[in-house]
């Protein structure tokens, strides 16, 4: 169909659909209908002209209960659809706009295909697809909502351009066709909650993309396609113009978005580590690639030899946000100091060496790692300090409530949710907890005892660990794990002093958690310019005493280090009344 008639269909359709609120429900059209299990792509890409062209095949799988007519396939809305076919065979489609924020741009271009015949449920079908366009810098989803241009344009960095060129998946950029409901970055989680259900229909697919350049530049760019290795198929020049060709095949195990990166990059190869940098950006290159290979004793030792090399790769504007996926990571090198190095590193290396598609497990020990090491470094209040960073957001998101709502306890699970702020912050505090609780040996056991392919129920994690222990850990998976029953609330109710035969002091201390979710917490009992730590489990909406034995008068307890997620800190602190003493 020319872009013509595809318009005058589109205007008849809407003439028709006067009467729906969008052509959408004329169709009654279920966009999550059908999963995407393969990517065939040719991608020709124009870096001067900013410009993408795509041909290739995909499959779709009919992932509903009912059989399918319609499919819908949409790309960011700086591309256009040229074609659809399936065997041989031209399909009619409808080519409209469709307002996302899944898309850097705030919208897609969507194909409404009419296929050649219904696809039962769990069936299969084959299009050869065509489309081409324009990937510019663009972070209108972000502007509209008020975000200052700087930031939006750090934030969302995709581009093709002459020098550099990268371009994240679903989520950043739809550079290749997806099919989702509308996101909206203006309407709390939806945005997480739309590409969560992408990212889990996609996990499996496969993409092969065949990647042509052609540039002004004879030198060939280096190619990064999430963190697989592309070989290198031809390269030619005709007069100024150069042209090469990469064969990159990946498949998701994670929960990833296809990423492309091409620029003139040096490579600095360590055993660890590959990094790869810009003009300029030697020294912050080596720095970060020394970091990483100093740290790689110590994260095999948590976490197991590593499985591949970690890749980092430089990004150009040097307030880019860092971006991951898998064990290639994107951020800018520029002025990056060690200790900074060290905190990223510390979560590549952890990703290079274990494998997880669950990400409370993935994301969580990966931020459990940089706490590790930089207890490591700086000592125990530094980790909890980076934590506490964590923790901000948390406590954003985690509002207390007396009595949370059953469905958003399972919702809300780290086991389940698609949340980052939940599988990241509150996974990190979940693993830092179970280890405080069960001890390092115990849990690198257990980490290590973890294999993904056997991973086929949300409880083989906590298994492995609970196998590791004497201890009853099951309120604490439940509490944290299973579901999301909020926060803790500590306080002190009572702590009397009696002073014992030897002249030491016997504290009895009573503690109060006001909260919804139970934990082993520190207590802290200052006396005399030292103190004593002891730890203490306290199950939801209950109490609990301890007794711990001080040398000479209490004067202060607080509960809690830091190391505990808690919904109110401002009632952690206790003053022994003097009359105790
Ligand atoms: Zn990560």
């Amino acid at each position: 169909m020319k872009f013509s008639e595809m318009k005058s269909a589109y205007r008849s359709l809407g003439f028709l659909c006067v009467l729906c609120a969008s052509v959408v429900n004329c169709f009654s059209l279920d966009r999550e209908a059908f999963s995407f299990t393969n990517y065939d792509l040719n991608v020709q890409v124009e870096p001067e002209q900013h410009r993408l062209g795509v041909r290739g095949k995909i499959t779709l799988r009919n992932d509903s209960q009912i059989p399918q007519k319609i499919a819908v396939l949409q790309i960011s809305s700086s591309l256009d659809w040229r074609s659809v076919k399936a065997g041989d065979k031209a399909l009619q489609f409808v080519s409209q706009p469709y307002a996302s924020d899944i898309d850097h741009t705030g919208g897609l271009s969507e194909a409404i295909v009419t296929l050649p015949q219904a696809v039962a449920p769990k069936g299969t079908i084959e299009l050869e697809i065509a489309y081409e366009g324009v990937i510019l810098l663009d972070a209108t989803r972000l502007t509209r909502i008020g975000t200052p241009e700087e930031s939006a344009n750090s934030t969302d960095w995709d581009q093709i351009g002459s020098t550099f060129s990268a371009v994240r998946g679903a989520g950043y950029v739809a550079w290749y066709p997806i099919a989702t409901e509308v996101a909206n970055l203006s309407e709390g989680n939806s945005l997480f909650e739309v590409l969560g259900r992408w990212k889990n229909r996609e996990a499996g697919s496969k993409m092969r993309s065949q990647i042509a350049l052609t540039s002004n530049n004879n030198e060939p760019p280096q190619i990064l396609f999430n963190g697989v290795k592309c070989l290198d198929t031809m390269q030619e020049s005709m007069g100024a113009v150069s042209r090469f060709l990469w064969d990159c095949t990946y498949q998701s195990l994670r929960l990833d978005a296809p990423t492309l990166v091409v620029a003139n990059y040096s490579v600095l190869e360590r055993p660890a580590i590959e990094v790869r940098y810009l003009p300029g950006h030697d020294a912050s290159a080596a720095t970060f690639a020394d970091e990483a290979q100093k740290l790689g004793p110590f994260i095999t030792d948590w976490f197991g030899a590593q499985r591949e090399k970690a890749k980092t790769a430089d990004l150009a504007d040097p307030k880019a946000a860092p971006f991951e996926s898998g064990t290639l990571l994107l951020m800018p090198l520029a002025g990056s100091d060690s200790k900074l190095a060290g905190i990223a590193a510390a979560h590549q290396l952890t990703h290079a060496a274990f494998l997880s598609f669950r990400p409370w497990i993935e994301e969580g020990l990966a931020h459990f790692a940089q706490a590790l090491y930089l207890e490591r470094e700086k000592g125990r209040p530094a980790a909890l300090d980076y934590m506490g960073l964590h923790r901000f957001a948390l406590s954003e998101i985690e509002e207390p409530t007396t009595v949370p709502r059953s469905e958003d306890e399972v919702n809300h699970s780290l086991v389940n949710t698609t949340n980052e702020e939940l599988y990241r912050s509150k996974a990190m505090c979940v693993w830092w907890m179970l280890r405080d609780m069960v001890g390092d040996p115990a849990l690198k056991k257990a980490i290590a005892a973890y294999r993904p392919e056997q991973d086929k129920e949300p409880s083989y994690m906590p298994r492995l660990i609970a196998a590791q222990t004497q201890r009853d850990l099951e309120w604490f998976f439940d509490d944290w794990v299973y579901r999301d029953r909020g926060l803790p609330d500590f306080k002190v109710e009572s702590a009397f002093s009696r002073k014992t035969m030897t002249g030491s002091f016997m504290l009895t201390i009573t503690l109060d958690n006001l909260g919804t979710a139970g934990a082993e917490v520190p207590i802290i009992v200052k006396f005399a310019g030292r103190e004593i730590m002891r730890r203490l489990t306290v199950q939801a909406k209950n109490k609990a005493v301890i007794r711990v034995e001080v040398p000479a008068p209490a004067q202060e307890i607080v509960v809690n280090d830091g190391s505990v997620p808690e919904s109110d800190t401002t009632n952690n602190t206790f003053n022994i009344p003097q009359e105790a003493k």
